[in-house]
């Protein structure tokens, strides 16, 4: 498994992930939600950040079906899905994860074909590997 690489900006993004919350950086100042995290908001260039707790509730934007060649660790997996997630609060962020039966199910543990554009999704998280995942809202 591959581990993600934690810079300061994005480190509580992941804290939080590890607690099971999603949370999403904000500006202090204006407000506005930002994804991937950064020092400064697009929005009003203000400095003052926040990390604000979202409903884990989104919708599948776009997903794709890796095929090998792949990395050893995820050819073992293939096909899996990798999905792009809007969050129903901010429909401009979207989140890249995986969409999986269960929270901690293996990558595959969806059928590729059973994805639909659109669908509802909710966020989980993996306590194994310390990865966030998506299920469906209604399996
Ligand atoms: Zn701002």
């Amino acid at each position: 498994m591959l581990t993600p690489v934690i810079d300061p900006d994005g480190a509580p993004f992941w804290q939080y992930a590890a607690q099971g919350e999603l949370r999403v950086q904000a500006c202090a100042d204006c407000g506005e939600l930002r994804f991937p995290p950064r020092p400064c908001c697009p929005h009003c260039q203000s400095l003052a950040s926040e990390w604000r707790a979202v409903s884990g509730n989104g919708r599948i934007w776009s997903y794709v079906v890796p095929h090998p060649p792949l990395l050893p660790e995820y050819a073992e997996q293939a096909p899996y899905n990798v999905i792009v997630v809007e969050l129903a609060e901010a429909p401009r962020i979207r989140l890249v994860g995986n969409l999986v039966s269960e929270a901690g199910a293996p990558l595959n543990s969806r059928d590729p074909r059973s994805i639909r554009i659109g669908a509802r999704v909710r966020f989980v998280f993996d306590r194994s590997t310390g990865l966030p995942q998506w299920v469906l809202e209604r399996p």
